[in-house]
Order: structure tokens, then sequence, then C-alpha cells
């Protein structure tokens, strides 16, 4: 299978072209376009006289094919769903159950919301102010490997609704539905021009595409290295900067405590760890410490590794043999670094023959880890769990903000005080209390520190995707 660029409702041939490879076996999926600057080029000038049209579209109108879109996705999920898990070793049950169902319900949700876009009113004795939202225009959006489809539309739907135009680039990783939704935008009745997809290489695509000088805005997902560099190449522009996070898990002596083991196997294990909201470090009170490593030693060795296209898989391969060489570069250095590793680690899993040249890795617990251990500060992004003691309230926030990030945070205990207590003073974009990651589209997602900048959901999304104006009128 070739996959080209979509540039202004054609595909456009690369000059070059990579491969993408299922990283359960190796096999390859595809020859992908390898983008240049003479693709992207074509590809924002495409957006850009796509523009006027589109923005001048009524939202009523734009969100009548954005919703058409979104029942494609739906129509398509066994589709997409194993194209997704073939391409990046994202396990079945989570693509066809969760991520392609929720990238439909992104498409839904935005065609309500634009169709709403409110504005304030500040009247006074002499003057009414009021705000006029309009779209920004050319957006490069940027997405990374992991959960690929449900990530771009995430991006996507917002920023056509709104009226503006895109240039999606997705992960050289993880090209092929990203590819199709280019397709399925056409089809719902989407206009030429106002979806372009670019595939390639951060470097020789990213790069050029978040520096042009028509680019308004550019929205990314991805890593806290890649965020910086775009900042610095973009220049002034609108940003969203989704980025990495290391996020605490919080567990207190009051918490439930069989939910708060559920919550905390899934919050590291579920989606082969490779999840920017991991639960990856879990702090557990001194007083429960012992039973709770005790069982979840017990839960993260009986974890399914293997078929990600089995349904019972919990934990499929890792994205690339790179990827596994890093994720398995800190299963190495913890012992170095004085953790002990109680599962898990670095010997070969016993897997069938059609899955031995897979970036598989065993799910792996370290216990008695010091927060300051680059195991604990640094994102492995991989089914490694770290299990840090604490003592007490105050020392459970001080390790939870002792740390770089601030994506997402996880807080186990019945006592609804100490909830609101330690919510309110832990440093994150996010808090869940009892709860594992449950997304609401209407909330602020983001992180704060080195997570990313800005926030996208519901109105939030405003802040990337629409420029307010303000309108003072003399009374
Ligand atoms: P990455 O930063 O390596 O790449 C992300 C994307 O940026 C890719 O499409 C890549 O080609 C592109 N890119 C790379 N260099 C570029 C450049 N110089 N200019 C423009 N584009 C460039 O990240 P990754 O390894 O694909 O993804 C994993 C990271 O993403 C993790 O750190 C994870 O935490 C983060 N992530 C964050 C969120 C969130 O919402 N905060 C969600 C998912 C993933």
């Amino acid at each position: 299978m070739r996959i080209e660029h979509l540039i202004n409702g054609k595909p456009r041939a690369g000059r070059d072209y990579f491969e993408t490879v299922n990283p359960a076996n190796q096999d390859v999926l595809a020859e992908v376009a390898r983008g240049d600057a003479d693709d992207v080029n074509a590809a924002v000038a495409a957006a850009k006289d796509a523009f006027p049209a589109w923005a001048a579209k009524t939202p009523k109108e734009r969100a009548k094919l954005i919703r058409n879109l979104g029942e494609l996705i739906t129509k398509h999920v066994p589709e997409l769903s194993e194209a997704e898990t073939n391409d990046t070793g994202q396990t079945i049950s989570q693509t066809r159950k969760q991520l392609v169902p929720r990238a439909a319900d992104n498409f839904h949700y935005f065609a309500e919301v634009c169709a709403h876009v409110d504005g304030h009113t500040y009247p006074t004795d002499t003057h009414l102010n009021y705000t006029l939202f309009h779209p920004v225009g050319v957006c490069a959006l940027i997405s990374p490997w992991n959960v690929p489809f449900m990530t771009a539309t995430w991006k996507v739907a917002p920023c056509l609704a709104f009226g503006n135009t895109a240039v999606l680039k997705m992960s050289e990783l993880s090209p092929i539905t990203a590819a199709r939704l280019g397709e399925l935008a056409l089809e719902a009745g989407i206009p030429a021009g106002v979806l372009n997809v670019v595939h390639g290489f951060g470097q020789e695509t990213g790069e050029p595409l978040v520096a042009h000088r028509d680019v308004r805005a550019v929205s990314f997902t991805g890593s806290t290295a890649t965020g910086n560099r775009i900042v610095q190449a973009a220049g002034l522009k609108k940003f969203s900067m989704e980025l990495g996070g290391k996020s605490p898990f919080v567990i207190f002596e009051d918490a439930d405590f069989e939910r708060a083991l559920d919550a905390a196997v899934f919050m590291i294990f579920s989606n082969n760890g490779e999840r920017c909201t991991a639960g990856s470090r879990i702090l557990v009170q001194k007083s429960i410490y012992a039973r709770f490593a005790e069982r979840f030693i017990e839960r993260a060795k009986r974890i399914k590794v293997g078929d990600p296209l089995a349904d019972d898989t919990i934990i499929g391969p890792m994205i690339s043999q790179s990827h596994l060489a890093k994720v398995r570069s800190y299963i190495e250095l913890g012992p170095t670094e004085g953790a002990t590793l109680a599962c898990g680690g670095l010997d070969a899993l016993d897997l069938p023959a059609s899955l031995q040249k897979g970036n598989y890795v065993a799910p792996t617990v370290f216990v008695d880890v010091g927060n300051r251990m680059r195991i604990a500060q640094e994102e492995i992004f991989g089914p490694v769990a770290c299990l840090i003691p604490f003592d007490d309230e105050a020392d459970a926030i001080r390790i939870a903000n002792d740390i770089a990030y601030g994506l997402s945070s996880y807080v186990w205990t019945e006592s609804t005080g100490r909830a609101h207590r330690v919510a309110a003073q832990i440093e994150a974009g996010m808090c869940f209390v009892n709860s594992q990651n449950v997304r609401d589209l209407r909330q602020p997602f983001g992180g704060t520190k080195a997570s990313g900048v800005g926030r996208e959901g519901g109105t939030w999304s405003y802040e990337v995707f629409l420029e307010p104006k303000n309108v003072c009128l003399s009374l």
C-alpha cells in the first residue's frame, strides 16, 4: 500500500517514501510519502485558499459537515480500529471500544459547540463592550504516535468547526489512520483544502510547517523537547502545547483499597503504558504500602502481553524498536539507582512465533523508588510502574510536586476535606479524585510546568482556534 499526502482534496505523491511497520511483527504496512518544504508550502497554500469560503459558512452549515464526518467515523470503526492497532500496537480492545469511537464523539461534540460560540458583554454608563470570536486562519496540527487517530481528531474537530482550515501532520510512526481521516472528510462533504494532510518526519516536514508565515496557530501534542523546539522555530503564533507527563497517583491509607488498586493498574498498564496521563509515579502511604505493593505486583504479573489484535491482550508491542530500547534502558537503570525490580524486567517473554520480532516488554514494577531517581523523574512512556512510599499528606504533596511535569494527577482518599486540599495543592492541569482518567469533552485538557501551555476542550479550545475581538461602542 502507498499513502500519499492529501493536498487540496487530491493525493500528492512524495519525492521519496518511508515505511510504516506493524510493531507486533515488523511487517511493512505501507510506504508513506516523505514530506518536505515544497509539500508543506503546497498544503499551506491550499488551506489558505480554502479559508475564506469555509470561514464564511454559517456555523450550522459547518456543523452539518462536521457531524457527517463523525457519522462516517462511527460507520468505519472496525476498519479504523484495526488499522490503528496494526500501525501502533495499541490493543484492539482500546482502539475499537474507546479510542476510535471517541474520535467520532469529538466531531459530534464540536459540531454542537461551534453553533453556540458565546462572548462577553461589559456595559458601562457610557460604553458597551462586547466580544466577537473569529476563526484564526490556517492552523498546523501536529500529533504524536500514541493514540494518533483520537488525538488528531481532538484537534481537527474544533479547528474546522470554528471555521479554520488545517494542515495535519501525523507522527511518521503512525500515519495510516490520519490518511483515512483526510479521505473521510472529503466524503463527508468538507470542501477540498479545508483539511490537508502531510506525512513525514519532524525536522523535514513538521518544522517547515510550524515555521510557515501563513500558519497562524499551532496545536501540538508530543514530547516536551519537541514542544520547546517548535516554539522557537514557529515564532509569534497562537499555541496549544500538550506535552509529556509523569503523573502522581496518590493513594492514602483511607482510600477504597480495591478501587484504587484497579485504577492504579489501569492507569499505568493500559494503552501499553504509552499514555501521556499515565499514573507512572504511584505514591502509597507507608501504613498500606507493603500490602498495596504485594497486590499490585500480583496483578502486574497476571497482565496478558501479546497480539494487540486479540481481545484479551492488555499490553501490545511498543511503537518502535528505538522506543523499546528506551523503555528497556530505564528498566536497566532502575536497579543501578537503588530501586528494587519486583516483577517484569528484561527477560524475553514467552510469545508465539508470529510475535517473536515484536517490540515487546514485560509489565515491570519497581518498588521502594526514590522520587529523585531518574526512573521517577523522566517520562518512560511504557509499562513501567514506580511505587514510592510517603508518610503523610504534606509528604505526599511535596513528592507529587517535586517534578518538572504537571499534566495529570490522581488522588485516592475517602476524606472529602483531604481530597479537596490535595487537589488544590497539586501542581497539575488535571486532578482526578477517586477516579481514573475519565474524559469529559468540556473539561480543560492540558498541563502546567513542562507539560504544556494552553488547554483544549469545550470553550477552552477558543484559546487556540478562535481570535477574540473586543468591540467598544459609545452609547
Ligand atoms: P515527538 O515530540 O517525538 O513527536 C510528536 C510529533 O511532532 C510527531 O508528529 C513528530 O514528527 C513531530 N515533530 C518532531 N520534531 C518536530 C519539529 N522539530 N517540528 C515540528 N514537528 C516535529 O513525540 P512522540 O514521541 O511522537 O509522542 C510521545 C510524547 O507525546 C510523550 O512525551 C507524551 O507524553 C506526549 N503526549 C502528550 C499528550 C498530552 O495531551 N499532553 C498526549 C499524547 C502524547
